[in-house]
């Protein structure tokens, strides 16, 4: 999950400030909680699909550094996880908070919360503009969207409220692969994967002071993962279950064969990829389980530390 160093260091760390501190009678030291700050944490948003299963929101992954979220993708659902989250203890993480985004691609699944991603925050007070950095097609996506909702957003800017203008700005950047993004908390490298017919889809990598993490989007099998990964932190993979797509008919087994990849394909790219947690996101079960999805991994020859993500986990 992150290097060795960290993952020793820092439960020292907090049974010194958790245990230890409080027993002397000390206040936690502004070293500790700084170290404690400044850990990245990866949040699982929503781990669904289309299928519109409650207990797995659309694809949204937030990454906090040092207090600070980025986001990437925004299915259905998306502002009131990053709530939830909040409210489960993950300080940095508000809707309020939301200034940067990433998309891989533009399928409903993983933008139907653009507009809520947009329009929400700003209403509940962020500050500021929001950032969109993703594929050809995403200047005039957020322009429709904008015009959607224009009579919203002029009562609420010019009307009784006095909204902030500023707040319902967005910045779309279409990207070109490479570093598309880079602060004081992490550099994004963005890579093209192979999403069946799409003309773009992209996957990124986030290089931050303590993790490294490259997340796949949407894609079919493409070398293009282990490449970006290599030993990386955490690789967040989408995947489908082997056993469940026989159990499709014929011609749904082709459309996803090009979009997506199996638990067999992934196995290999995992191996090659060599993780240190490797997570399994936006899993096409088809009447299969968590635990049998794991199970076709390593019966496939994955060795290396692997898990299904929930919604709301925290890596
Ligand atoms: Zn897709
Ligand atoms: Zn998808």
């Amino acid at each position: 999950m992150q290097n060795r160093d960290m993952v020793i260091r820092r439960p020292i760390l907090q049974l010194v400030a958790m245990v230890l501190l409080p027993v002397l009678g000390v206040a936690q030291s502004k070293s500790v909680a700084k170290a404690l700050a400044a850990k990245t944490q990866v949040v699982m948003l929503g781990t669904g699909t289309p299928y519109a299963d409650p207990d797995r929101f659309g694809p949204a992954t937030a990454i906090v550094v040092n207090g600070t979220p980025y986001l990437v993708d925004c299915g259905p659902g998306v502002v009131r996880r990053i709530a939830q989250a909040h409210k489960n203890g993950v300080e940095g993480l508000t809707p309020q908070k939301i200034g940067v985004l990433f998309i891989t691609h533009l399928h409903s699944d993983h933008t139907v919360g653009y507009p809520d991603v947009m329009l929400s925050p700003a209403v509940i007070g962020r500050p500021g503009p929001l950032e969109v950095y993703g594929p050809k097609g995403l200047d005039e996506m957020t322009s429709y969207i904008l015009k959607a909702w224009q009579k919203d957003i002029d009562i609420r800017v010019n009307g009784m409220e006095k909204g902030n203008a500023k707040a319902y700005v967005v910045h779309p950047h279409e990207i070109k692969a490479g570093v598309v993004y880079k602060d004081a908390n992490m550099t994004v490298t963005a890579f093209p994967v192979k999403h069946g017919t799409w003309d773009e889809s992209w996957g990124y990598r986030f290089d931050t002071p303590d993790k490294s993490i490259v997340i796949s989007g949407d894609t079919a099998p493409t070398e293009a993962i282990a490449e970006n990964c290599q030993g990386c932190d955490l690789l967040i993979h989408e995947v489908y279950s082997q056993a469940g797509l026989l159990s499709l008919p014929a011609e749904r087994r082709e459309y996803h064969r090009r979009f997506h990849t199996s638990t067999a394909e992934l196995a290999k790219i995992a191996e090659a990829a060599q993780p240190k947690l490797l997570v399994l996101d936006h899993v096409l079960f088809w009447g299969t389980t968590p635990e049998s999805v794991v199970a076709e991994m390593r019966s496939a020859g994955y060795s290396g530390k692997v898990v299904l993500a929930n919604d709301l986990d925290v890596f």
